[in-house]
């Protein structure tokens, strides 16, 4: 099934591997990377840059080891077995940061398994994005909070990106305490409820399922507007923004990647899907001059770096501003990225 699926979505990318094969003559031999992989990960690091070393790194990263590693086999089902106990608290707690006028960053350590969820401060409450862990919600979200001098009561709306447990694992904790609405994409909303009507071992704590976003959907709370949309590819129904977000006074909108990266291991249809979908939103995101990109998932774009370079010097510009082609540069590093897992996939 996947073969098939493989070549109906890889139509799309013929041409480019054409190029590819047709400039070396022949499948470069092993152990190097073949040529219509190299083809593409050279362009994610044309586009990339050392601005998206970190993504490029995690995407096409793999991909260049010699030898490449095998692909790896899905997690095996394990519908009897306990969920993994959580990681010792020293392996992932972090204290929070402001990030913004309006947005506070509440994450875990980065590195394996580091994940975060933002807060984003309106005249009429706090827009949640994410929810962390369900073992990191208590002290990273609630009690992160109120650290920073906000009120985990005001959170209004938790969108969660995806259906995956770093992303929806607290959010059963905070709707039973504190009531907000929970927005997540009709597709990741059912997939969460099969993980866990079939039980597997690591199915997320689901919260009740309450609404369901929508591509293109203007969600306001006080005097703030972000826009979401649907960017399948790192699950069928995970959501990205633009945000706008308020650096010294001044408003920029952020484009808000919710898909982080995918591998080999999620087959050709998904990467297609997710090669698509950064190039849709970078051309959103470049329509609304998006200037700032933001992840939730530091491993991907560097947020902590980008926290202590202002730390350590607050009045040198801001580096979460990257400009317009600097947002761009990530989506077509993204895009690149896994058009180069594709094609490792067709050797
Ligand atoms: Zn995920």
């Amino acid at each position: 099934m996947q073969t098939r699926s493989a070549s109906r979505i890889l139509i799309g990318t013929v041409t480019t591997l054409g190029v590819a094969w047709g400039l070396t003559g022949a499948r470069a031999q092993a152990p190097s990377v073949p040529a219509a992989v190299a083809t593409h990960i050279a362009a994610a690091r044309a586009a990339g840059g050392e601005l998206w070393r970190a993504a490029i790194g995690q995407m096409c990263g793999p991909l260049e080891q010699t030898p490449m590693p095998a692909q790896p086999a899905p997690a095996p089902a394990a519908p009897n077995a306990a969920p993994p106990p959580p990681p010792p608290r020293d392996a992932w707690y972090r204290d929070p940061e402001k990030v913004f006028d309006n947005v506070y960053v509440l994450a875990t350590k980065s590195g394996n398994g580091g994940v975060s969820a933002w807060a984003v401060t309106t005249a009429a409450g706090i827009i949640l994005i994410d929810a962390t862990y369900d073992y990191s919600v208590k002290e990273i979200v609630d009690d992160g909070l109120k650290k920073l001098g906000l009120n985990p009561a005001d959170i209004k709306v938790i969108f969660i990106t995806h259906n995956h447990r770093d992303h929806v694992g607290g959010a059963k904790y905070l709707q039973a305490l504190y009531k907000p609405r929970v927005y997540m994409a009709p597709a990741d909303w059912d997939i969460v409820r099969t993980q866990n009507a079939t039980g597997a071992a690591d199915g997320p704590p689901v919260p009740a399922r309450d609404l369901d976003a929508t591509d293109g959907q203007r969600y306001t709370l006080g005097d703030t507007t972000i826009a979401v949309y649907i960017t399948p590819g790192h699950t069928p129904g995970t959501l990205s923004f633009l945000i706008p977000v308020k650096i010294k006074g001044v408003t920029h909108m952020a484009a808000f990647w919710g898909g982080t990266g995918i591998g080999r291991q999620t087959g050709a249809e998904n990467l297609a899907l997710h090669s698509a979908s950064a190039m849709r939103l970078e051309r959103l995101a470049r329509a609304a001059n998006a200037d700032v990109l933001l992840s939730n998932h530091d491993g991907f774009s560097d947020y902590f770096k980008r926290i202590d370079a202002v730390k350590a010097n607050p009045n040198a510009p801001n580096p979460f501003v990257v400009g317009i082609p600097g947002v761009s540069k990530m989506f077509q590093a993204v895009q690149e990225c896994s058009e180069a897992n594709i094609a490792a996939l067709q050797r």
